[in-house]
């Protein structure tokens, strides 16, 4: 295709003849205008929201070659053959490339022959390919999975820090970053670290309408499973996360024995093996992924019917992140996962033998409080879930397992109020376990050489345990109610929003730790 002799071609006009869609979606159109007339942009947008068509457009219009620098390497020959399919030219330069493959595809981008060049960010920082780029004409560099500059997560690569040099080398190519990670945190490094302090942001809403949310507590998590598939899901594609690669090999080889194609990947597994797993699942229909989180990014499998968790992920950003593999074709999808307060301890012992300084260990664990309050949370799943992200949901979503009732609630109004009292009395400082102490008078050293025995919300809240009220905290911080100081020691304060709750304004349901399944049979028997 050659572009290039009809300027004028409108956006729309790509959309229709090229991609065979309609109309653009959400941002889209507002964002390829704003890089037709050169600006810099900042692209929040969720998987599957339709981040690659940004940056598509554009480079096919503009005169030049599109420069997409993307971590993926591995999928890098699937994301260049898709959109040769829709008659773009393309290329990609990685190390799966021969040094002579690699010169037919430089030569080809200096003689401005192609669209669109995909290339690892290491190979885009080597000095000759800065001086390839010097010599071609250039239509927009952009930056996909942009929050691989992050340091706090786990994404990060370090040579994405270096792709600052494209502003300072290019400053009149047009610059776009695009995510789907969604937090504030990351959202600011990806600007200060990729000099973007002059683009334009755009942020999409992140929620997924047809994924419907549910938690349930694990019993027998292989069984639960199982039944899951069979009954709700049976002949649909779908991934299981696990959190050990032992875990998942265990876990296909047993769906396998049940007579389901389930195959594993892990980071562990021989590469072309690992390959061939993910080429089946892309393509065939039926089969189920067992995988480490070390499966996902970029792939693109508009069918994916279910993501099924049966470790809990350590943060709700990456909960996010995986299920939101499932349902990209806007058809219903399903994200069910099992938790046990053993994997709550599980969690917490991988983070303490972690590498990484105090802070960053304070940051994961203040995450993997959110998650569990997330799988604690009376509320509805999709409104807790969009809120950790600064997305307020004003109604219930209807479409998750809380709105649809199966948790059981209690008046926890009175219990809420001694919580956030105890907080308001100690200085807004402390954290559960302090707090909880002080709670069920307990005249520890601390407690005494602070003189909180002498408050008034010393020992009021006997009437819970002590696993209880750390649940009544995880649940206050799920909704809103308290802040966690990130910064420093992971202290509770008051939220603005406490203060109906306090005042006795507002009524505060509680949910009742579920039990499981085997439990209630056997209570009902007695
Ligand atoms: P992301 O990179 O944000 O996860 P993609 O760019 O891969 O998402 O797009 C997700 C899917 O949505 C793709 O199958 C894509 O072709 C499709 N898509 C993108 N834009 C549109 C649109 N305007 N109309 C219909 N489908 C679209
Ligand atoms: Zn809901």
């Amino acid at each position: 295709m050659n572009m290039r002799s009809h300027t004028q071609i409108s956006p729309l006009a790509v959309l229709r003849t090229y991609f065979g869609y309609d109309s653009f979606r959400g941002h889209q159109e507002e964002i390829i205008q704003h890089l037709m007339t050169g600006g810099d942009a900042l692209v929040l947008m969720p998987t599957g929201g339709g981040k690659s068509i940004c940056y598509q457009i554009p480079a096919v219009i503009r005169n030049g070659v599109g420069i997409v620098i993307s971590p993926l390497i591995a999928l890098m020959q699937d994301q260049v053959d898709a959109v040769r399919q829709l008659g773009i030219r393309a290329e990609f330069l990685n190390s799966t490339l021969s040094p002579r493959e690699a010169r037919t595809v430089e030569l080809k981008m200096v003689s401005g022959e192609i669209d669109l060049m995909y290339v690892a960010p290491e190979r885009l920082l080597t000095t000759d390919f800065q001086q390839l780029l010097k010599k071609t004409q250039l239509a927009l560099f952009a930056i996909d999975e942009a929050h691989c500059v992050s340091q706090w997560g786990h994404d990060f690569r370090p040579e994405y820090l270096q792709l600052s040099i494209l502003s300072d080398r290019f400053p009149h190519i047009p610059r776009i970053a695009l995510t789907a990670t969604a937090d504030l945190a990351t959202r600011r490094e990806i600007i200060e670290k990729l000099k973007l302090e002059d683009a334009r942001q755009f942020i999409s809403s992140f929620d997924r309408p047809n994924i419907y949310y549910r938690v349930e507590l694990k019993d027998n998590e292989k069984a639960q499973l199982l039944e899951f598939i069979q009954t709700e899901h049976p002949g649909d594609s779908g991934i299981v996360y696990c959190l050990s690669r032992k875990r998942v090999e265990a876990t296909a080889k047993w769906l396998s024995e049940k007579g389901l194609t389930a195959l594993p990947y892990h980071a562990g597994m021989e590469q072309g093996l690992r390959l061939m797993h993910q080429r089946r699942f892309l393509q065939e229909e039926r089969v189920i992924m067992v995988a480490t989180i070390a499966f996902g990014m970029g792939i693109d499998k508009p069918d994916v019917r279910f993501v099924a968790h049966l470790d809990l992920p350590k943060t709700l950003e990456s909960y996010y992140q995986e299920t939101g593999r499932a349902g990209r074709d806007g058809e219903r999808a399903d994200a069910w996962m099992v938790y046990s307060l053993a994997d709550v301890v599980a969690l917490r012992q991988i983070l303490d033998v972690s590498e990484g300084n105090e802070q960053f260990k304070r940051i994961q664990q203040q995450k993997m409080q959110a998650m569990l309050g997330f799988c604690e949370t009376a509320r509805c799943r999709r409104q807790v879930l969009l809120g950790y992200f600064g997305e307020d949901l004003s109604k219930s979503c209807g479409f998750c397992d809380t709105c649809n009732g199966k948790m059981e609630t209690w008046d926890g109004t009175v219990v809420a109020q001694k919580a956030l009292s105890c907080i308001y009395r100690t200085g807004q400082r402390f954290g559960a376990a302090y707090l909880t102490d002080v709670l069920l008078g307990k005249e520890d050293e601390r407690i005494l050489r602070y003189g909180h025995d002498r408050i008034s919300t010393f020992g009021v809240g006997k009437e819970l345990s002590e696993s209880e009220w750390k649940s009544v905290f995880r649940q206050l911080v799920a909704a809103g109610l308290l802040s966690v100081d990130i910064e420093g020691k992971g202290g509770f304060s008051l939220a603005p929003s406490s203060r109906p709750v306090l005042r006795g304004e507002q009524r505060f349901e509680l949910r009742k730790d579920p039990v499981p399944a085997k439990k209630r049979r056997s209570s009902i028997r007695e």
